[in-house]
């Protein structure tokens, strides 16, 4: 029944904002609509996406009057605008920045935001260590065969495989300490350096488990939903039981502004008992005044100017002293609100002066305080004990501490650069110029050995440089840094390799991150992204492909 009846209404509203935008913005001001800008102006943004730029701008232009604090608003504008010609890209891109700046200003965006940027860091991390220690075992697991042949005891690193089962953080950690033992040279530091990061996991990985945990809780939906506006019943269930001030707050607001006041000073009054706060007993005075004992409302704002003087307070006083026609106090105060926050006060007067000239001015929650509640409401204690981050810790710190001590040993296997063939100082007594292995160096500078046996190993040689090449170049179309990372060359190829990887990521958990916002993603940001991931692509094919063709590699 209700959905029949509602149906037909929304088309009818639907169209006159399409047909008529010119027409809505004047006739949109009516007290049903105001009641919820926050809906209005998102059925306008739904509607405006099929649009053609044009018409989808005024739109958004409406919609953007209605509700200011929605950065959807603006990303839908910028994505409208930007193809329309290359003159008007400025202003698109100014659509952007307005977009970034109310992000800043709305809850969701910024918290789904500051959400995909921890979990974008803290998986680039995870995949960029287990890449390179992957990489470099591909090849140094042969190294380290052949120096277990020679003595088993350099077989005892391998003792360090079982803590892997600890979980991801001891395998990555693990996985890394192999792979860097057969590293020489200042490259081993980006070994230390990732270890050492890794203990950094712990934390960032709680702090994004509250974080997901907090995003999907009915109850901070609930506390954010009102103090942005929404003020709806429905929400009542999800914290009416909770005995935090949040909670407490939001919810006698709602009570409040759906006229429930009995029930909202009950509350109020509950909270100032805790806690004095000059915007509660603001709230506590428009329920008074919503019920008619102005005396009453008057001295809740004064006493809320003892406490901290808000606009609010004093701008509620100028309606009082109005309506007792002491107009001339009456414009004192409200000169004193409005120098205090004009921008507030206009924008309230725009709205409400021409629908209830009484209408009180209401206090909410701050975005700081609502983010500190999201912090609180995803610690459910289980899980993140501190132990477990302190146990990490002493084993990378370990693990760095055995890479660092054993930097330098003589029995390390080595690889001949010229054949591949793998030596150490016990099967081979003496080290030649290169590094490289007593065959090559017999065949390229004493010419001990046979023409027949020399063919063969130039030959083999050959091969070997063959083959590398071509992994190596497979390899730098594959992933970017990769080849470099096998080529020793570790700053650049960590480099290419951890901006493709966080690129990647961004755009793949920006589709993610839409807690409350759906069905509004941050579509600028994959964008971007994906521009970027190209930019790192080309640039890192650029820069390997030349060096392996000069063969640096
Ligand atoms: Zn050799
Ligand atoms: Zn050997």
């Amino acid at each position: 029944m209700i959905r029949k009846t509602v149906t037909p209404v929304f088309f009818i509203v639907v169209f006159i904002i399409i047909a008529f935008p010119c027409v809505v913005r004047a006739d949109l001001i009516n007290k049903d609509s105001l009641k919820n800008p926050q809906i209005l102006s998102n059925i306008i943004l739904k509607q405006s996406e099929d649009k053609d730029p044009l018409t989808a701008e005024r739109l958004l232009l409406t919609a953007a009057k209605i509700y200011p604090d929605n950065p959807a608003i603006y990303f839908m504008l910028f994505k409208k605008t930007i193809a329309l010609n290359p003159t008007g890209f400025v202003s698109s891109l100014r659509y952007l920045y307005k977009g970034l700046t109310a992000c800043r200003d709305n809850f969701w965006w910024r918290f789904n935001l500051r959400g995909l940027l921890i979990a974008t860091i803290v998986i680039t991390f995870f995949l960029l260590s287990l890449f390179i220690a992957l990489l470099r075992l591909s090849g140094d697991t042969q190294l380290i065969i052949h120096e277990a042949e020679e003595d088993l005891k350099n077989a005892s690193f391998l003792a360090v495989i079982p803590i892997s089962f600890f979980g991801l953080p001891y395998l990555t950690a693990s996985l890394l300490f192999l792979a860097f033992l057969n590293v020489r040279g200042n490259s081993r530091l980006t070994g230390y350096v990732l270890l050492a990061l890794l203990i950094l996991v712990f934390p960032l990985g709680r702090y994004l488990d509250r974080y997901i945990g907090s995003g999907a809780s009915p109850a901070l939906k609930a506390a954010v939903s009102i103090n942005e506006g929404l003020e709806s019943p429905s929400f009542w269930g999800q914290i009416k039981e909770r005995t935090d001030f949040v909670s407490r707050f939001s919810y006698a607001l709602s009570l409040q502004k759906n006229g429930s006041f009995d029930e909202a000073i009950k509350i109020y009054k509950g909270i100032l008992s805790k806690k004095r706060d000059a915007r509660v007993y603001i709230n506590l005075g428009n329920c008074y005044a919503g019920q008619g004992d102005l005396d009453n409302a008057g001295k809740m704002y004064q006493e809320a100017i003892k406490i901290t003087p808000l606009p609010s307070a004093y701008y509620n006083l100028s309606i009082i002293a109005r309506e007792r026609l002491d107009f001339i106090s009456g414009d004192k105060l409200f000169a004193k609100a409005v120098k205090m926050d004009f921008q507030r006060i206009t924008r309230f007067r725009e709205v409400w002066s021409s629908i209830d000239s009484m209408h009180f001015m209401s206090e909410r929650l701050s975005l700081p305080e609502l983010l500190r509640f999201a912090r609180k409401i995803g610690n459910t204690g289980k899980g993140g004990a501190l132990w477990k981050f302190y146990l990490f810790s002493i084993v990378a710190l370990i693990l760095i501490a055995i890479l660092y001590i054993r930097r330098k040993s003589p029995g390390d296997a080595m690889r001949c650069p010229k054949c591949g063939k793998i030596f150490c100082l016990r099967c081979q007594k003496r080290l030649f110029w290169g590094g490289m292995c007593s065959e090559c160096f017999r065949n390229m500078i004493t010419f001990e050995t046979n023409p027949a046996e020399r063919i063969e190993h130039i030959l083999q040689t050959y091969r070997y440089r063959e083959q590398r090449k071509a992994v190596l170049s497979v390899l730098t179309y594959i992933v970017p840094g990769a080849s470099l990372i096998l080529g020793n060359r570790f700053l650049a190829g960590t480099v290419f390799l951890t901006s493709f990887l966080f690129f990647t990521l961004l755009a793949l958990l920006s589709r993610v991150f839409t807690f409350n916002i759906y069905p509004y993603s941050p579509g600028w940001l994959t964008l971007l992204s994906v521009l970027m991931m190209a930019v790192t692509y080309t640039l890192s094919l650029i820069y390997t492909r030349k060096r392996l063709k000069k063969g640096w590699l």
